[in-house]
């Protein structure tokens, strides 16, 4: 199997002191990226730790496939305890600087410990330096890297930058990445703000050598290059109206799941906007897609699907230019678009002002510096959702994503079982779901028995995909054989690989308390899902209150390494 290679750095922010060790029995087990992170997160932060205190660790990875000129490779991964589901999580972000990274030489980047002042932390292949920014304090992303190009040279694409959010604790807060990318859900951003670090960079030219199948690797490229998806023209928006007609969008705060407004922000708004084609590093395939409102002069990226149901259908605003506000707001004060918008959508049910923009765009300001109600709705909607009187839209703590579980019932069953809350790409069974699936590979989507052997695959395939690192989109593009030669491994390894990293989450998370009863606290009726929840956790060898035998996961563990 292949998988990245390089040494561990361990920057103690507190006491500005670096370490490196080998991880080579790691990185043979855990491949890279969420893998790796997730190995390490798990053996090294307490159970008992505070998602907002020293004792976190947010771990950066990129894969083995990050060395190679692959579209769809564009991304990398960063995993700790989540400030906003109080569990393990790994969070995954798009842009460039997974090249700088692994161009370090290491196979991940540790960030313990926590810095009194605001610190800038730059990371070579030569070396770690600590920059004091205090001037930096309460600075945007643009602002950020701003300083960052002038004081250094390097471009945003070798940034990791947590926002005013972060800094301030926002439960959701991102750390954002080549500008508008972000290691968006989980509040990852407010683990690294709680530390001190304003941003961290990164640089270098010492990438590993890794064997690829080169002539795999060619004919993806070629692929994505050449592809006629319509999320080359539209991006994940593309999905808009489909997912609108068969009632799986998210509508006024989830009290409905069609929105007749749609074709007003989704896909036809995104491409009238429009003016240029974005991407990833390496990307062929090129789904992202920088837009810009001619009278007013704004400019955003997209906003992607989720963004236009969290600020659009679930706020009932059919102003595609007031969209694209809410998401360059949240880009500049880094802040998950999913968890706000839906976090605002729940105080517009209380307030009953659905579709009041202005009040959504002041909402937005007011989270990322926690300024009146903002300080609340900051908390997440888990947190505050009992002082507003309104149903709790979250999932393990987690704001829930689009691709509505009611009408797609397996996706129903993932947003119960993924380790991380209500996340559509956890395993996107959505995708297995949708009447235009290929009949090979398509799956009824009403009731969830029977469903737990595909959702188990589907949660191993997409471990997998975020250790090597893969983007999503490649879904079109890979199959059992193609995965087996690029990892160079068979399937059933590749399963027991993404199993190991879905059992050590699972398992931390058991630690900290979780267990069968956050799996069924789905915020509505799933025909069945308590059998089919012991049918899932037999299946994976797990005990019948959703936890993880300790014997399991050593054996698991001291197996591989
Ligand atoms: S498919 Fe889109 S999101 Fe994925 S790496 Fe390529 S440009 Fe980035």
């Amino acid at each position: 199997m292949i998988h990245t290679e390089g040494p561990l750095l361990s920057i103690d922010i507190g006491d500005r002191e670096t370490s490196e060790e080998t991880i080579d029995e790691v990185v043979e087990s855990f491949i890279g990226g969420r893998g790796v992170g997730t190995k390490l997160a798990h053996d090294r932060i307490p159970f008992d730790a505070d998602p907002l205190g020293p004792e976190n660790r947010l771990v950066f990875a990129a894969g083995p496939l990050q060395t190679s000129t692959m579209s769809f490779t564009g991304r990398m991964s960063c995993t700790g305890l989540s400030p906003l589901t109080d569990g393990l999580l790994s969070s995954n972000a798009g842009g460039f600087m997974s090249r700088p990274f692994i161009e370090t030489g290491y196979a991940a980047v540790e960030v313990t410990g926590a810095s009194n002042e605001l610190v800038g932390v730059h990371v070579t292949d030569e070396g770690v330096e600590f920059e004091a920014v205090p001037d930096l304090e309460g600075a945007t992303v643009e602002e950020t890297i701003e300083h960052i190009e002038s004081s250094t040279g390097l471009g945003a694409d070798h940034t990791a930058i947590v926002g005013p959010a972060g800094e301030n604790g926002v439960r959701f807060a991102c750390i954002m990445t080549s500008e508008s990318r972000a290691f968006g859900r989980g509040g990852l951003g407010a683990a690294l703000g709680a530390k001190g670090v304003k941003f961290l960079t990164f640089d270098g030219d010492s990438a590993p050598d890794i064997g690829l199948d080169d002539e795999l690797v060619a004919e993806i490229h070629k692929e994505a290059a050449e592809s006629g998806s319509p999320m080359k023209d539209a991006g994940t928006v593309s999905v808009s109206s489909y997912a609108n007609a068969v009632g799986a969008l998210p509508t006024k705060y989830f009290q409905e799941l069609e929105y007749d407004k749609v074709d007003e922000i989704g896909a036809p708004a995104v491409m009238e906007h429009k003016y240029k084609k974005g991407t990833c590093s390496a990307c062929a395939f090129a789904c992202k897609l920088p837009t810009r409102d001619e009278e007013s002069g704004l400019e955003t990226e997209g906003p992607e699907y989720e963004t236009m149901m969290a600020f659009g259908s679930n706020a009932l605003v059919d102003d595609f230019v007031a969209i694209m506000k809410s998401n360059e707001l949240c880009d500049q004060y880094g802040m998950d678009t999913i968890s706000c918008g839906d976090a605002i959508a729940a105080y517009l049910a209380s307030e009953d002002e659905f579709g009041n923009v202005d009040l959504i765009h002041e909402l937005v300001e007011k989270i990322a510096h926690r300024e009146g109600v903002g300080d609340l709705l900051a908390e997440g909607i888990d947190r505050f959702h009992d002082e507003l009187g309104v149903e709790n839209w979250s999932m393990k703590g987690m704001e829930f994503a689009a691709h509505d579980g009611r009408t797609l019932n397996g996706q129903g069953l993932s947003f119960a079982t993924s380790n991380r809350g209500a996340d559509h790409m956890y395993a996107e069974m959505y995708q297995l779901e949708y009447p235009l699936v290929p009949p090979e590979k398509a799956l009824d989507s009403d009731g969830v028995a029977g469903k737990s052997d595909r959702l188990i695959e589907m949660e191993n395939k997409n471990a997998v995909h975020d250790s090597g690192v893969l983007c999503k989109f490649a879904f079109t593009n890979m199959n059992e054989e193609r995965y087996e030669r690029l990892y160079d491994a068979s399937w059933d390894e590749l399963q027991e690989a993404g199993s190991r990293i879905v059992e050590l989450e699972r398992h931390f998370n058991n630690k900290r308390g979780m267990n069968r009863a956050d799996d069924e606290a789905l915020p509505y009726e799933l025909d069945g899902l308590a059998d089919e929840l012991s049918n899932y956790y037999q299946l994976r060898g797990w005990n019948d209150d959703g936890t993880v035998p300790d014997t399991d996961v050593e054996g698991a563990v001291s197996a591989d390494d």
